[in-house]
């Protein structure tokens, strides 16, 4: 049975070691922090959970080809994990209300293209503010799922399917060879496998530099802030860069940022009030609620949002399924698929070139 290490407990990681699973390998995930922890997935706990990018119509077919299936994949997978672990997350096809002012005639061809049911709607009719008298687009069938919640109930399944995690494990950065046969930790001891998949999100970058892999890959920060309102949205709702997702236990979210900070995972007074300014615009009675909670993610940041999925350039058993930037969450079921069958040395259905950078 092939033995494949992961090397970052991220929702990529996790997406990895559940496809490596399906397909009969034994996995260990090495993780620096606890995996659907706060501390860990330190930019999928973080995350808003919105399947669908911001917005599709801006990016490449590559980014599109990597998020298309998304939420159908989270759909499916969330019934799966309620039933076999008993922990829901919170997936819902909450509707996606897009707010002037967007590209009326590019986001209306491309729902028609990509055959996403769209309406012009009021904003009134919602409930929320528009700024101008510009009509909105609704988006039905557009879906969230919780991260901190998926994080969870996917760690539990890997648990069930005996993936031995080592967590509060750090690994050292690698140093270029041919094979790699084990891999340092930052305490010294080696660990080894017959195949080693790199997942780490924002720190890929620093542990493979020292090899032929010279991943463009660099963290921006992301804050959030989380109201309790006493009468929620129904949908999703975004303007402009900006976006409010209602949850169903009756939390609502309101970010983000993208900010180039390097590592500094901080939330700031600033942001805060940019994001408070914002969500009032939309939702005027925000104005007397509080903020319950403020937090930030590191985002692994890419040129036009493409991850490298692919074999490492010189090292034969290692590979790359990292840099996904603003849409991990959506991507990572494509992405776990196609660097499963480059692990396996299978003749790839789809052309992995076609999705990702390749290094
Ligand atoms: C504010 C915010 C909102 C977002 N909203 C959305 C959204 O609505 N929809 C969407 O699709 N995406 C969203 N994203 C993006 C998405 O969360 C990321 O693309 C995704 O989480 C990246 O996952 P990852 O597993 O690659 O990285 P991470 O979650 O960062 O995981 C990498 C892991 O590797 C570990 N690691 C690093 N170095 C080492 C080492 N040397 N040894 C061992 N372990 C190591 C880290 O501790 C970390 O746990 C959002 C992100 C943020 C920050």
């Amino acid at each position: 049975m092939t033995h494949v290490m992961i090397i970052g407990g991220g929702i990529v990681g996790c997406m990895t070691a559940m496809e490596l699973v399906n397909r009969g390998c034994r996995v260990t995930i090495v993780e620096r922090n606890q995996i659907a922890s706060q501390t860990s997935g330190e930019s999928s706990w973080a995350g808003g959970g919105i399947i669908f990018p911001l917005l599709p119509w801006q990016y490449s077919e590559a980014v599109n080809n990597l998020t298309r299936d998304g939420a159908n994949f989270y759909r499916e997978l969330s019934q799966r994990l309620l039933l076999e672990t008993g922990v829901d997350a919170h997936f819902a096809q909450s509707g996606f209300l897009l707010l002037p002012a967007f590209d009326k005639h590019a986001a209306v061809s491309w729902c028609e293209k990509n055959q996403v049911p769209a309406q012009t709607v009021k904003a009134s009719a919602f409930k929320v503010q528009s700024l101008s008298g510009e009509d909105a687009l609704w988006l039905p069938t557009i879906c969230q799922v919780r991260p901190p919640y998926l994080m969870q109930a996917m760690r539990k399944w890997l648990e069930q399917h005996n993936v031995t995690m080592l967590e509060h494990t750090q690994l050292a950065p690698l140093q270029e060879t041919q094979q790699l046969n084990e891999w340092q930790t930052v305490n010294g001891e080696k660990l080894s496998a017959d195949q080693f998949v790199v997942t780490s999100g924002a720190w890929s970058f620093d542990l493979l530099k020292e090899t032929s892999a010279k991943l463009n890959i660099k963290p921006m920060r992301g804050q959030i802030l989380l109201y309790q309102p006493k009468h929620n949205l129904e949908q999703m709702v975004y303007r402009e860069g900006f976006y409010m997702i209602p949850r169903l236990d009756g939390y609502l979210l309101a970010g983000s940022t993208l900010e180039d900070v390097g590592f500094d995972n901080g939330i700031t007074e600033a942001v805060r009030d940019e994001l408070r300014i914002k969500a009032e615009a939309i939702m005027p009675e925000l104005k007397n609620q509080p903020i319950i909670k403020h937090w930030s993610g590191l985002r692994p940041g890419t040129p036009e949002n493409l991850p490298t999925i692919s074999a490492h350039p010189t090292i034969k058993n290692l590979f790359l399924n990292t840099g996904h930037f603003r849409y991990g969450l959506t991507m990572a079921p494509a992405s776990a698929k196609l660097v499963t069958a480059l692990i396996l040395g299978e003749e790839p259905r789809i052309d992995a070139t076609a999705y990702a950078y390749v290094c």
